[in-house]
């Protein structure tokens, strides 16, 4: 048997490289990571080509190894070439991204030391580190950190999840009973909560679409006779989903009128600010974003308005013990972490056991660089939307929606003849075939609008000239 032992350990051994090749490993990832990086300006914001990464498949797994500088090639054309570039400052579509660098080496260290963040006991520095980012936005958000407790996730999707099942779980309503239930949102409230109904089972209750104001928020009042008139008609009130940033426009609910609201019906309030709860970090944001504090739950997604890489959302509730009974959950062969519990385990505050420590990422560009940076970068983006705002409204024949609250905007341009909505998808088409800049397509009050989100932490006012070149140019390209 040891023989046989020895044998398939010399293989094995395989999984551990040394000194040596490791040097050899990293330094030709970080050649291929410097070189992405220092492209970055003459790179494409979006790009199609003829494998759109098909290529890949070429390439099946097989039994040994392969050289990594083959393999970051197949990387570098199959997958960091053909889609949107969504590190690229010239890339204002849907909400764009980040991927600060000291994220990146967030995640590396967290990786390699792959520390196990679930459970305090398993890793009380890294459960510790996660929680004081927790209380760092619950302070944020206006919460009191010492009462509040939440929890990092995959994105906002997952931390609307978390969110919309506290609400259910502090309900003592059976499920059954839920077609009595009414839940609140907007036309333009995101998707994702509507997942989450149906993942939950909430699609059983009643679910209202309350009328939009002209700038594209809540009607409050339209709510609050909803509301009336849902009770009178022997429902519940149940959650109001209010938005602190919709991502079609970037409106902010009106949070007071509407957490006035909740209180006086005994209603869970819900905001979902992925978008924009970290403007409240900047000076104009807090002015567009008050009161997010009255929430019951808030989400946010640090990997739109703190520039990290994907995979990182974040859900905060006021009460914490209301998320903790949600969440909590033991077993018998979890001992150790019912015997150590001087701090709450992220395994406490959501669905995942194991899962990735996404802290290290986010805690290390804070500490890095500091919040100053964080704030200048968020103040810049409501600067550039509203520039972009106006130079685009000195372009003949353009139309736009209202002033941006936030840093979304959307716009038109109205051909002298023809359709317009068949006009404007020549032009997005022709902007995304050319590619410098990208930017996407969205319906608003029936009609195609083309929308522009500024949230890159590359997007500067260079860029914003470039966006507005390119509009400039297909307009006339095409007309
Ligand atoms: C992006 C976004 C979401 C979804 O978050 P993901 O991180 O993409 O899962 C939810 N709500 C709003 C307002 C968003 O902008």
């Amino acid at each position: 048997m040891k023989e046989k032992l020895r044998k398939l350990e010399q293989v094995s051994r395989q999984l551990e490289p040394d000194v040596i090749q490791r040097k050899n490993y990293s330094d030709r990832v970080n050649r291929y990571a410097e070189h992405f990086l220092q492209n970055q300006q003459k790179m494409p914001a979006y790009q199609e080509t003829e494998e759109q990464g098909a290529g890949l498949y070429n390439h099946p797994f097989q039994e040994d190894g392969e050289a990594l500088d083959k393999l970051l090639k197949q990387v570098e054309e199959q997958v960091d070439t053909p889609g949107v570039n969504t590190t690229s400052g010239r890339h204002l579509g849907y909400i764009p991204g980040g991927g600060l660098f000291p994220g990146a080496l967030g995640d590396y260290l967290a990786a390699v030391t792959n520390r196990y963040a679930g459970i305090y006991f398993a890793s009380p520095g890294a459960v510790r580190m996660e929680n004081q980012l927790i209380r760092w936005m619950a302070d944020l958000i206006g919460f009191n950190p010492e009462h509040a407790g939440g929890n990092l996730t995959s994105g906002g999707s997952l931390a609307n999840l978390i969110g919309l099942v506290t609400a259910r779980d502090n309900t003592k309503v059976p499920i059954r009973e839920f077609r009595k239930m009414v839940i609140y949102t907007t036309k333009h409230t995101h998707h994702c909560i509507h997942k989450s109904l149906n993942i939950t089972g909430m699609h059983e209750a009643v679910l209202r679409h309350i009328p939009l104001d002209e700038s594209y928020r809540m009607d409050a009042e339209a709510l609050q006779a909803q509301i009336k008139e849902d009770k009178q008609s022997g429902l519940w009130p149940f959650i109001i989903v209010a938005s602190a940033g919709t991502t079609n426009v970037g409106a902010v609910d009106p949070l007071s009128n509407i957490a006035d609201i909740a209180e006086k019906h005994n209603t869970w309030l819900h905001v979902d600010a992925a978008y924009g709860g970290f403007f409240l970090m900047s000076e104009e944001g807090r002015k567009s974003i008050q009161n997010l504090h009255r929430a019951d739950s808030v989400i946010l997604d640090p990997h739109k308005g703190l520039f990290l890489p994907y995979g990182t959302g974040a859900v905060v509730v006021r009460d914490k013990q209301k998320l903790f009974r949600s969440q909590h959950y033991t077993a018998d062969y979890m001992m150790e972490a019912q015997e150590n519990n001087a701090e709450i385990s992220p395994a406490d505050m959501s669905p995942e056991l194991t899962k990735h420590f996404r802290g290290m990422r986010m805690w290390l560009p804070l500490k890095l660089f500091g919040l100053k940076p964080f704030r200048a970068a968020l103040e810049e983006k409501i600067w550039l939307a509203r520039y972009l705002y106006r130079e685009l409204n000195k372009i003949d024949g353009i139309e736009t929606g209202p002033y941006p609250e936030l840093s979304i905007i959307f716009f038109r341009y109205a051909p002298k003849n023809g359709d317009p909505e068949a006009f404007n998808k020549k032009l997005l088409k022709s902007i995304r075939n050319d590619g410098r800049i990208f930017l996407s397509a969205t319906r608003i009050d029936e009609k195609y609008y083309i929308r522009a989100a500024v949230m890159g932490f590359r997007t500067h006012l260079d860029q914003i000239e470039v966006v507005l070149r390119v509009i400039k140019e297909k307009i006339k390209e095409i007309t």
